[in-house]
């Protein structure tokens, strides 16, 4: 059985189990069956041969998921867009996909309620799945392309680690669907007959709302990223009064704060905390550690844990050989859970992924060490930074900044508080003198890059400069400009 036979059983043995809680929305395993069997089949008449990707735009409706298994059950992988991506950025995604056609909530609703039988041909083993969209340094998006394989290979682990109850578990979907961390709750809930309990951007808006939200949700696995927990923790009835059937927090995608872990611990005694690591080309999270109090003990900060089974993480050095225990080196990934590449990127792809000891590996660009049978993380060797765990290549925003007709130059620098990133700011010079209030000329700017950027990338600061101060071999000064932000 592969996956899609697996999701497809719950459809027949329990038609009428909650397959995806959104809003005031439900989706039965009963209509995702019949509903994604249609979208396929027409999918298969309409664009017949061609296996080009069908983008799907749209935020946390129960027709993302018909759309998503619509699309691999036609035999094309899904672009998932959610609907935080201003269209300039939209157009580019889909352009770079090749999509065949974009399909939106209203046309997936309309084309899925005619029943039909079900497509000829399914996505198999390496075949491509889904293709995730992720911030590019030089301003374009770029697509990592996952197989059934890789997923596979992925869920495996997480089922045989996690021993999800099967049927019967509720699965916290925070991340929306363009972001590899709802790979995580999507599949492990839908391969075991769970239920996917999405949170809105409405529900982030209005907090009171969520928590009301969660207090009838009956989650008991909670994925999201350590940013999304430390928010809810503001609220002081976050408990397990809140999630009395919560028995396990998933956490991916960025540091995981030994203090975050210990306070979880502590407001949630019956469940347990795992932080895992991976990137989004090496399908969701590689590595795994249980967080409990003796782990907080031993360790501060916290490691990301050891590999899965089947792949292997290696420390390398600068010329790609094995680093001794505890140096420090680059993180690279090998296994069954590596992505084939970039789409439509053979130059990207040719750096960052490459062959070790017969596997695909992948450089993760990710600084880290391997200690006592445990990878640490340390850092980014390059410009690409979380803020709220959303990965952002500063050189994108640079990019899309420069591309602005008031904007000379740009240069985008994190701003730390505590030890981590809490916002950016971007330091200008502009192409011509600024018209009105510094206040206005900067909401202008930050909306112009809002029509090119999702808000999540839109630096919090503006500053600007007249020239960038100069490092001896003639790039912006980074370090300086620093210093000019206090
Ligand atoms: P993404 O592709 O969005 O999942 O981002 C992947 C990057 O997020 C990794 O290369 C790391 O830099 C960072 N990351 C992922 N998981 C963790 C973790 N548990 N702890 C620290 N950093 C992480």
């Amino acid at each position: 059985m592969d996956l899609l036979d697996r999701i497809d059983h719950w459809g027949r043995v329990t038609p009428d189990q909650p397959a995806h809680v959104s809003g005031s929305r439900v989706l039965t395993y009963g209509e995702l069956l019949a509903r994604s069997d249609a979208l396929a089949a027409w999918l298969a008449r309409e664009l017949g041969a061609s296996r080009a990707p069908v983008a799907v735009h749209g935020h946390k409706e129960p027709e993302m998921l018909i759309a998503f298994l619509g699309a691999v059950k036609s035999g094309r992988p899904y672009v998932p867009i959610d609907v935080s991506i201003p269209a300039q950025r939209v157009e580019r995604i889909v352009q770079t996909a090749g999509a065949a056609l974009t399909l939106t909530q209203a046309v997936i609703t309309e084309i899925s309620a005619t029943p039909s039988a079900a497509a000829p041909r399914r996505v198999a083993g390496d075949d491509p799945f889904y293709i995730l969209f992720t911030s590019g340094s030089t301003g374009e998006p770029k697509g990592v392309v996952i197989t059934l394989a890789n997923l596979e290979h992925f869920l495996a682990w997480m089922l045989a680690e996690q021993q999800f109850a099967v049927p019967g578990e509720t699965f916290l979907n925070q991340a929306p669907f363009s972001f590899d961390l709802s790979v995580m709750d999507l599949y492990a809930s839908l391969a075991t007959g769970g239920t996917l309990f999405s949170i809105t951007k409405d529900h982030v808006a209005n907090l009171k709302s969520l928590y009301e939200a969660f207090r009838v949700s009956g989650l008991t696995t909670w994925v999201s990223t350590p940013s999304f927990a430390q928010m809810c923790m503001i609220e002081r009835g976050f408990t397990a009064a809140m999630l009395p059937k919560l028995r396990r927090f998933l956490f991916c995608g960025e540091t995981l704060a030994p203090e975050t872990a210990a306070q979880l611990l502590e407001r949630f005694p019956q469940a347990a905390v795992w932080n895992t690591y991976g990137p989004t080309e090496t399908t969701v999270a590689t590595t795994s550690i249980r967080i409990t109090r003796e782990v907080l003990e031993q360790w501060s900060p916290l490691p990301v844990g050891a590999a899965m089974p089947g792949t292997r993480v290696v420390i390398l050095g600068e010329n790609g050989e094995p680093v001794s225990e505890g140096e420090r080196g680059e993180i690279v990934i090998a296994g069954p859970n590596v992505s084939p590449g970039y789409l439509g990127r053979d130059d990207l792809t040719a750096k960052a992924f490459f062959t070790l000891g017969g596997a695909r590996a992948y450089r993760t660009g990710d600084w880290g060490r391997a200690r006592a049978g445990q990878i640490f993380f340390e850092g980014r060797r390059d410009s690409q930074v979380k803020v709220n765990g959303y990965r952002i290549e500063l050189g994108d925003l640079e990019a899309n900044l420069r591309a602005l007709p008031e904007v000379a130059d740009a240069v985008v620098l994190p701003v730390e508080k505590h030890g981590r990133i809490d916002a950016l700011a971007a330091v200008l010079v502009l192409a011509a003198e600024k018209t009105g209030s510094d206040f206005a000329f900067t909401a202008q700017l930050k909306a112009r890059l809002g029509e090119r950027l999702p808000a999540y990338m839109v630096p919090r600061k503006f500053l600007y400069v007249d020239a960038f101060p100069m490092t001896a071999n003639g790039k912006a000064d980074r370090r300086k400009l620093a210093e000019l932000l206090g």
